[in-house]
């Protein structure tokens, strides 16, 4: 069945009244992920979110890079869907344009401990499914990375990880959920939940009002243990773990060729070197376990960390300017697999311990969570078409604006230049303003543009892109 009218995105007042067939709170790289898959059912479908925008919690802060799966756990959950998720997401992102380069991966070994690690972790690429990893000798290292510092033994050549947009691929999901029917409510924070475990609708309580709902699905990142909480659930617990991550001007792009990994250890995958899509270079991250879940800040120990692993790995990558400094939590739950629930009576699943593949397995969580919400008694006839989406381009690898001349040439507004660093033009930063999903703070308008992201982070446009900003909004 295809013709839908679109959703509605609020960001204020009372929420909608009547009652939702579904109700996904959390509007990250999962719960958009999982709104556009249930948009696709003929039912009244609820994102919720207590940001002001789309993917502005651990989905904004990542490495960003499209994952095989090799290294995961064997036979785990994780590693089905992050196999299936990076299927399903690369070719989503040639459908929708959201900007991907498959560089391939080198696990670089330091010393004699990580080389005779490679030969296990080959063997578990292939019981992840994974025949094309294979170990290369450290001629062949340097010779793939000339840069490199001094001292690799070998590498686990690893073809097929790749770097992606995380701030284009939420939105490419939040856009064609809510252009196919689903409602997206923003600045709406669930504080209580009433489930009486029978049949009857849940009622969520809001800052923005009571939404009711029979179907709830829990995608709330770092809080989904409080959110199964309030549903009467205390199966995990998250422990945000921040990974701090330094960005290298573009100028160092020209110094690696590969994604560098690390030889994992027991605190996760370690730091890597990485190209972005938007032509910078990623130093990062840290995994430092905290209670804190709001504390995304950098710190100079972690940061000395970063250098001095840096320096081993590629030396060079030390002496270029430093463009900005970040962090992101992910949502550890000291088990090595998602936890991904269903509560059948209560027509409820929780999405949690997402940690550190979602962005990769967002597409595959979806389709699971679907399964599980009809196994619960969720309706999934008659299904309908999506309303197709093509995306603005961030990527460095493929024709961005102000290089288009036809474009151009069609409206000049793409032929002016807002911000020089990242050569963003008033045509894009327009486009973004008028999108099914707008910006909620200049900070949005820059995942949706790159505007201000660049080597001067707003010093010379700041003021001409709030004024944009502040203009849409009136
Ligand atoms: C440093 C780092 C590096 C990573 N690198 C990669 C990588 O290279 N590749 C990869 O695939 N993955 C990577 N990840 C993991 C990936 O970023 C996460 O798995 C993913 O972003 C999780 O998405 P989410 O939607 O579950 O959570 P979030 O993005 O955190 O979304 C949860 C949302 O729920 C909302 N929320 C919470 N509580 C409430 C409430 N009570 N009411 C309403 N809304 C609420 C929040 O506002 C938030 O927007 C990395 C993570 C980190 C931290």
């Amino acid at each position: 069945m295809t013709g839908t009218t679109g959703g509605a995105v609020t960001t204020g007042g009372a929420l909608p009244g009547g009652e939702y067939d579904v109700t996904v709170v959390g509007a990250g790289v999962v719960g958009t992920a999982i709104a556009r898959e249930l948009a696709r059912l003929p039912l009244r479908i609820a994102l919720v979110d207590a940001s002001d925008d789309v993917g502005d919690g651990t989905s904004k802060a990542n490495t960003a890079i499209l994952h095989t799966g090799f290294d995961a756990v064997p036979g785990s959950l994780e590693s089905r869907l992050v196999r299936e998720g990076h299927r399903l997401l690369s070719a989503y992102a040639a459908e929708t344009g959201i900007p991907v380069e498959p560089l391939g991966a080198l696990l670089v070994a330091w010393d004699e401990e990580q080389l005779a690690a490679l030969p296990g972790l080959a063997r578990k690429a292939v019981r992840n499914g994974h025949r094309s990893a294979r170990i290369i000798p450290a001629e062949e290292v340097r010779a793939r990375e000339p840069r490199l510092g001094p001292g690799a033994l070998g590498a686990l050549d690893v073809p097929g990880e790749s770097i992606i947009c995380p701030w284009t691929t939420t939105l490419a999901y939040a856009t064609q959920a809510v252009r196919t029917g689903v409602d997206l409510h923003l600045n709406c924070r669930v504080q209580d939940i009433t489930s009486d475990g029978t049949r009857t609708p849940t009622t969520l309580t809001t800052n923005r009002g009571a939404l009711r709902t029979r179907h709830l699905v829990n995608a709330a990142g770092l809080y989904a243990d409080a959110i199964d909480r309030l549903l009467g659930h205390a199966d995990f617990a998250v422990t945000p773990r921040r990974g701090q991550l330094i960005v290298f001007d573009e100028l160092a792009r020209g110094l690696v060729r590969h994604i560098l990994l690390p030889v994992p250890g027991a605190l996760g995958k370690g730091v890597l070197v990485s190209p972005t899509v938007y032509g910078n270079v990623l130093l990062g991250p840290t995994a430092e376990d905290l209670d804190d879940r709001t504390d995304t800040g950098s710190t100079a120990e972690g940061l000395a960390l970063l250098r001095e692993k840096g320096r081993r790995i590629l030396p060079a990558l030390l002496e270029e300017e430093v463009t900005a400094v970040y962090a992101g939590l992910r949502a550890a739950t000291g088990d090595e697999d998602y936890a991904i629930r269903a509560h059948p009576a209560q027509r409820y699943v929780t999405v949690g311990g997402i940690r550190s593949t979602g962005l990769t397995a967002s597409m595959a969580i979806a389709a699971h969570v679907v399964e599980l919400l009809a196994e619960g008694g969720l309706p999934v006839a008659g299904t309908r078409d999506l309303v197709p989406v093509r995306m603005p381009n961030l990527g460095e690898a493929f024709l961005r604006p102000y290089r288009d001349a036809e474009l151009i040439a069609r409206d000049p507004e793409y032929g002016r230049i807002v911000c020089h660093c990242e050569r963003v033009t008033r045509g894009e930063i327009r486009d973004a303003l008028a999108s099914a999903v707008p910006p909620g703070s200049p900070d949005g308008l820059r995942r949706r543009t790159r505007a201000r992201g660049g080597r001067c982070q707003g010093f010379h446009c700041g003021a001409a892109v709030r004024a944009l900003f502040e203009e849409a909004r009136r």
